[in-house]
């Protein structure tokens, strides 16, 4: 049975203190625990967030976004600032654990009992995705993958897609905060659904529509620079996560 979560409480949302080799062990479980009735959280379905700075900075704004934020069964540290601001309070991440890389490891170690389902991100980018991930581990069995959005008037037509494909893993790229939203809403017509996580631009990366920062960076914990030079347009996310977070977790630290 599943230990006790181990969390370091971040602007009211609990963050799990994992290591990216127990985030991986973590999802391998809640994919079993279909099965095992003591596993059971929420009927069995697991709700996953890859949080970062700036969904903290929403949740502080977004009550519902907040309770979704509190009601998942595991939330991985994704950014550098959440590392920083967990040092700040006296405690300590074990390391990054960013979306990316969890689920590379993950399909790197499924076998061909779990199907799983890419939904998100631009036409063709899910589907593209796919066929890498097939590549580096011929055994995973991906049912499907539908770009789509996350509005209301869609949601009918992508519900019936997998339902149709019966996935036990589904990863959802509609960005933050709406993939959540989009997961919390619609878990439970999802009934084969046992992890469902967002994973922003996971499938972009994948497969090399983005360019991650380069490894310097990222072990600098520079990775947010490094998006912000590729995408200008960033630069309100960036100004919530490198402004906005620390200042919010440090009134609350000193107050
Ligand atoms: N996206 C989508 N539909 C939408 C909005 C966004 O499929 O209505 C996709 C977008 O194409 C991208 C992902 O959601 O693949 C969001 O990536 P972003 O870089 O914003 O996420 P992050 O990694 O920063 O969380």
């Amino acid at each position: 049975m599943r230990v006790p979560r181990n969390v370091i409480n971040l602007l009211g949302v609990p963050i799990d203190r994992v290591t990216s080799h127990e985030a991986v062990d973590l999802l391998l479980q809640f994919l079993e625990s279909g099965r095992l009735k003591r596993f059971f959280h929420m009927g069995g379905q697991h709700h996953v967030m890859t949080p970062n700075s700036e969904m903290l900075v929403e949740a502080t704004r977004d009550k519902h976004f907040k309770k979704i934020l509190q009601s998942t069964s595991l939330n991985i540290p994704d950014s550098v600032g959440l590392l920083y601001m967990a040092r700040v309070m006296g405690q300590k991440f074990p390391e990054r654990v960013t979306g990316v890389d969890t689920v590379t490891k993950l399909f790197k170690k499924m076998k061909d009992h779990h199907p799983v389902f890419l939904l998100g991100a631009a036409e063709g980018v899910a589907a593209k995705a796919a066929t890498k991930l097939k590549k580096m581990n011929p055994q995973l069995h991906i049912v499907g993958t539908h770009a789509g959005n996350p509005s209301d008037k869609d949601a009918d037509e992508i519900i019936a897609k997998i339902n149709k494909a019966k996935p036990h893993l589904l990863l959802v790229a509609f960005g933050a905060p709406q993939q959540d939203l989009w997961i919390a809403k619609h878990l439970y017509s999802i009934p084969s659904v046992r992890v469902a996580m967002g994973v922003g631009g996971t499938f972009d990366f994948i497969t090399g529509r983005q360019k991650r920062a380069p490894l310097w960076m990222r072990k600098a914990g520079l990775e947010w620079l490094g998006r912000l030079i590729r995408q200008p347009t960033r630069v309100g996310r960036i100004f919530k996560a490198v402004v906005v977070f620390p200042y919010l977790v440090l009134i609350r630290r000193f107050r």
